[in-house]
Order: structure tokens, then sequence, then C-alpha cells
């Protein structure tokens, strides 16, 4: 009687960048261990890349490749995308899983975009679709999230889930940086791209935001659904006024399960948070996420949110996950949308403001402004002045009250002649200990 051959288990990558090729070196580094954990070897059958010729510091030559869709149509058990964007992305990853592969990614922009798609293929073809790294890198979110907290109410999740803005906001509060010099320190030391705006303007931590809510909510919120407002309008002023109060600056991406527990809203925008709050705490390139579930109370997941091998890591951790599923003959939990959660507006959110206002200088102001407050039904939960004469300003932060109410008063308020200038508008978010 003859043994019949260890099974081995074929990986493809797609993608051979900053991740890709990390990746490529822990399969051939970690081989063994790999193997042992995953229960069969695991052969990598080729890299594929747009420039196939150009040599890459640690990747073996012979298995790059432009012929992407010639990869994917060898029907490895694992195809691995880390191309990043929409398409091809989308069309490879769908024919992979036609042809019966189990698909790991890291691309957020791709899975706020159309997971639906994705993740119905998944469904129809009994393939695995696992995607750890595409939020907050190194840091084991999604599984905890998908897994860990599936027999619990997740009320809320706050998360620093962009390392650059994170960089930058941290910068300027550390050195009283005006934006644009630090956006510039961040480029040189390459913790910024050259067009930054995916990431100072939250396109990415909004991804990101719609990824983390869908999972810990249960529903399918698209990157449409998201309220995004980024970083380039934080002024060293914003900062300093922050700072002033016990305050830190973050872009805070917020997804909230309303009092009616049939809706969500999904917001990404910057906040001032109390700086004994855990999220204070992380400082430069570092992500945290901070959640709120019924039973467990508060969980906080910290650590490094980008990089090659951080990412590399994640990605990994899916690959052996998957793996071990082929050699089971089953696959992982598929998507969860059974809530169909309403995804409202970022009107409907309940938050506190911070707001600046250069007033008059003449009697009766005060009363003028507080009035504006009332006819909004928002409460003023204290008011500071500072300055005299020409240089009058009031700080006045509020209570809790919907975003609309607040935006109202700042339209009213923009339009009063007992203001000047409105100088600086900020929700407040965490004060509560969440
Ligand atoms: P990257 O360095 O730009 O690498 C992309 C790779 O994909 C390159 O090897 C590129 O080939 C290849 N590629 C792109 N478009 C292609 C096309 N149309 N045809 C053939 N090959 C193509 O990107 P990355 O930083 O590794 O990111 C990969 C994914 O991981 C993205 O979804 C990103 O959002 C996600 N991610 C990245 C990080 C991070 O820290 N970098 C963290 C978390 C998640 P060439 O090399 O020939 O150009």
């Amino acid at each position: 009687m003859t043994t019949p051959a260890p099974r081995e288990l074929t990986v493809a990558l797609l993608g051979g960048g900053t991740v890709g090729s990390q990746v490529a070196r822990l399969l051939r580094e970690s081989a063994d261990d790999l193997s042992a954990r995953a229960g069969a070897p695991l052969r990598l059958i080729g890299i594929g890349v747009r420039d196939a010729v150009r040599p890459r510091e640690g990747v073996d030559a012979t298995l790059l490749t432009d012929d992407l869709e010639g990869l994917v149509a060898q029907g490895a058990d694992i195809v691995v995308e880390l191309m990043g964007g929409i398409e091809p992305a989308r069309s490879l990853i769908l024919q992979a899983m036609a042809a019966g592969s189990s698909i790991v990614t890291a691309n957020k922009a791709l899975l706020a975009e159309d997971g639906a798609t994705l993740h119905a293929a998944a469904e129809e073809h009994g393939v695995d679709l696992y995607y750890e790294a595409s939020v907050a890198g190194a840091i084991p979110l999604l599984r905890p999230l998908r897994e860990s907290l599936a027999g619990d109410k997740v009320r809320r999740v706050l998360g620093i889930v962009n390392g650059t803005t994170n960089f930058i906001l941290s910068k300027m509060d550390e050195d009283g940086a005006d934006y644009a010099d630090v956006l510039a320190e961040a480029q040189a030391l390459g913790y910024a791209e050259a067009d930054p705006t995916a990431d100072v303007e939250g396109h990415d931590a909004a991804a990101k935001a719609a990824i983390l809510a869908g999972l810990a909510f249960h529903t399918r919120v698209h990157l449409d659904d998201v309220h995004r407002e980024g970083i380039s309008t934080v002024s060293a002023h914003d900062v300093a006024a922050a700072r002033d109060m016990g305050f830190v600056v973050k872009l805070l991406a917020v997804a909230e399960l309303g009092d009616d527990e049939k809706s969500v809203v999904v917001r990404v925008h910057p906040a001032m948070v109390p700086r004994t709050h855990p999220l204070a705490g992380v400082r430069g390139a570092f992500n945290a996420v901070f959640v709120e579930a019924e039973s467990a109370g508060q969980v906080m997941f910290y650590g490094r949110g980008a990089g090659g091998a951080p990412t590399a890591s994640a990605v990994l951790g899916d690959i052996v996950s998957v793996a071990r599923h082929r050699l089971a003959g089953t696959r992982g939990p598929g998507e969860s949308t059974y809530a169909h959660l309403d995804v409202r507006p970022v009107g409907d959110a309940t938050t506190r403001y911070y707001v600046n206002l250069e007033v008059a200088d003449r009697p009766g102001v005060l009363a003028t402004i507080a009035q504006a407050f009332a006819d909004n039904d928002v409460s003023i939960q204290t008011v500071r002045q500072d300055g005299h004469g020409d240089d009058a300003h009031l700080v006045v932060r509020t209570h809790k009250a919907h975003d609309s109410a607040l935006s109202a008063t700042i339209e009213r308020l923009r339009s009063s002649d007992a203001v000047r200038r409105v100088v600086g508008v900020m929700r407040v978010e965490g004060e509560d200990g969440a």
C-alpha cells in the first residue's frame, strides 16, 4: 500500500509592492512554521506585478509575472490580492473565486466600495474572503469583531485608523506647528504620500470606517454612507485651544448604534478628545480602535496600522486560517448583514461641539449668542471669555445634541451681527469615557 503524498497548498500573490514583497519574504523565511501551523506546506506559485522585469529585493525573480489573469487562471488554493485600487483587482478576485480559489486581501478601498459583490461571489463559489489587513494593518481587529464579539452587542466603535493624519496631528500638538509645515515634514519622512489627499481628506479612514461598522453592527455599510471630513482645515489655533482645555485633536472614525437600535451613523472627522481618554495617548503613526459593547464594556485594540511587515503579519494570519479551512474542506464565517440597519446621515448623530467665536465688544452679545444655542435646543456646558475689545473671544462648549441642531446653531451664529467671525468649530468626543 502506498501512502498518499502529503498535500501542499498553492498561493498566488497579486501585487509585489510594499506589502506583497513582505508577504513573499515571510512565506519563504517562515515556511516550516507556516506549514506546521496551516497543516500543509504553502507553495508560492507566482507574483503578479506591473513590471515583471524590475528586480525586487528578497523576491525570487522567476516568480514575477505581468500576466495576472494567467496567474489567477492556475486556480491556486489561495489568491492574495495586494495590488490595491478597484480595477483590475475586483475582476481578478472574482475570476479567482470562480476558479475555486479562496481570497485574502488588504484592499479597503475595494471592500468599502463593493464588498457586497465580493461577499456574494465568495458565497456562490463556497470560498473564503478574508481581509484582516484592510483595517488598521497589523492590529488583530476584524476577526475579534467578527468572531470574539459575535455574542455581544456593539454600541459604538471609535477609532484612530489612519497613521498619516495621526502623525500630523500629534506633531501639531507637540510642536505647535501649522498643518502645512507638518505635512511637508511627514512627506519628507515618508509618512505621507506625495499626493496626500486620500489620507488627509479622510477617504482612507472612511473606507475603514465602512468596513468596521459593517462588521460591528452586522449590517452593510457603503463608503458613500460615511460622513467624511479631513484634517486640512485643522489650524494650529484649534490644536492650541484643545490643549488649553485639556484635549487633543484626533481624526476619528466613529460608528454608533442609534437609540432605536435600528439605525447607525458612521462618520470620520477631526474631534477633540480629552487627554485622559485612552485614544489621546495614541501618538505618531500608531492606530487604535476603541469598542464599546453591551456585555464586554470597553475594549481597545492598539498597534501598527501600516507598513510592509506589520501589514504582512495580518495577511499571513489570514493565509493560515484560510489554508486550514481548505484542508478541512470547510470555510470561515461569511458576511453577516442580518441586522439591515438604516444608515443615517451625520445630522442624526449626537455629539458635543467646541465653538470659538470672535465677538463684537458691546453689551448684550452674550445673551444674543446664548439665544442662538437655546433656539436650536442646544444646551451650553461652559462659556469662557478670552481677551477684550477688538480681541474678544468666546469659547463655548456644548452638552450633547443632534449634530444637525449644532450645525444650525453655527449657521445662525455666522449670520449674527454679535459675531465677527467663527474662529473654530470642532466636535468633542469621548468626554463620557466612551
Ligand atoms: P504598492 O506598494 O503600491 O504595491 C502594489 C503592487 O501591485 C505592486 O507590486 C504593483 O506592481 C502591483 N500592481 C498594482 N496595480 C497593478 C496592475 N494594474 N497590474 C499589475 N500589477 C499591479 O501597494 P501596497 O502599499 O503594498 O498596498 C497593497 C494593498 O495593501 C492596498 O490595497 C493597500 O490599501 C493595502 N494596505 C497597505 C498598507 C501599507 O502600509 N502599505 C497597509 C494596509 C493595507 P509594480 O510593483 O510593478 O508597480
